[in-house]
C-alpha cells in the first residue's frame, strides 16, 4: 500500500469511541443522500457526537473536492488522491480531527495542509475564522479557487511552509496538522491561545504515526494519545 493513497485512515476503531455561514454548500444536491449515510455509516457509529461537526459534515459537498471520475467514491470510508501525490483525509478522520480540537463558532483555526481543500471547507462552516496553509503551489491555487466558489468567502489561504505557522494571524483557539511531521513543530505550539489545541499526527514517513491532542495550559501542554493513523509526511522546503 503507498502511504499517499491510504493517507489518514484511522488504522484502529478503538479510540472512535451554528453557524452554517455557506448557503451553497448547504444547497441539497444529487449526493445529499450519500452524505447522510456517510455521517451516519461512517461518523456517528464510530461516537463522533458534536452536532456542529456532523451538521459541517452534512453540508460540503465532498464530491466537488476531488476530480470528477472519483465522484462515485467520493463518499466512501476512505481517503482518495488529490494529485501530486496527495490525498483528501478519510470522512471520520476530518470528523475526529475537528471534534477533538473543539472548534466553536467564532474561534480563529489554523489549518495546516490545505489539500483539495474540504477540512478547511468543514471548519469554515463552524467558525469564520479559518486561515490555512499549503505547501504545493497548484494545489493551494486549486483549493482556493473551489473554496472562493463555494461560497467561502472570509477563509484566508496561503502558500507556504506550514511549519512555522502563520504568525500575524496567531495566537489560534485550534491547530489542526494534516501532514506528518516527524516531531511536534515548535512555532505551532508557540501560536496556540491559553488554553488552544493542537492535533497533529506525529511520527516517520510511511510508517504509522500517533495522532496527538495537545492542549496548552499556560506555558504547560497536556498531551492525549488519540491512537495510531497514516498522514502524508509534513514536506519541508
Ligand atoms: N487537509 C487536506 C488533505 C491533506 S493531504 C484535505 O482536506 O484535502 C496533506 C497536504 O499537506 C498535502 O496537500 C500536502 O501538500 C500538504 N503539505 C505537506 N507538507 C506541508 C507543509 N510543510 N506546509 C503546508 N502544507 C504541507
Amino acid at each position: 500500500m503507498r502511504p499517499s493513497i491510504v493517507t489518514a485512515v484511522f488504522l484502529s476503531w478503538a479510540v472512535a469511541a451554528a453557524c452554517s455561514c455557506n448557503a451553497s454548500a448547504a444547497a441539497p444536491d444529487a449526493f445529499a443522500a450519500q452524505r447522510l449515510h456517510m455521517v451516519e455509516s461512517q461518523i456517528v457509529s464510530r461516537g463522533v457526537a458534536d452536532p456542529r461537526v456532523l451538521e459541517a459534515m452534512r453540508n460540503v459537498p465532498r464530491h466537488l473536492f476531488v476530480d470528477r471520475s472519483l465522484w462515485d467514491r467520493a463518499y466512501g470510508d476512505h481517503a482518495l488522491p488529490i494529485g501530486y501525490g496527495q490525498t483528501i483525509s478519510q470522512p471520520y478522520i476530518v470528523a475526529l480531527m475537528t471534534e477533538r480540537a473543539q472548534v466553536s463558532p467564532g474561534d480563529r483555526v489554523l489549518e495546516i495542509g490545505t489539500g483539495s481543500g474540504y477540512q478547511a471547507a468543514v471548519l469554515a462552516e463552524i467558525t469564520d475564522q479559518v486561515y490555512t496553509i499549503e505547501i504545493i503551489e497548484p494545489l493551494a491555487r486549486q483549493a482556493r479557487d473551489r473554496l472562493r466558489a463555494l461560497g467561502y468567502r472570509r477563509l484566508q489561504a496561503r502558500t507556504a511552509d506550514g511549519y512555522f505557522g502563520w504568525p500575524e494571524a496567531a495566537p489560534f483557539d485550534a491547530i489542526l496538522v494534516t501532514a506528518a511531521p516527524d516531531h511536534i513543530p515548535p512555532p505551532l505550539l508557540g501560536q496556540l491561545k491559553d488554553g488552544g489545541r493542537l492535533v497533529v499526527p506525529v511520527g516517520p514517513p510511511g510508517l504509522v504515526q500517533t495522532l496527538w491532542l495537545i492542549t496548552r495550559h499556560g506555558d504547560r501542554n497536556a498531551f492525549e494519545n488519540l491512537g495510531p493513523v497514516l498522514f502524508v509526511p509534513l514536506r519541508r522546503r
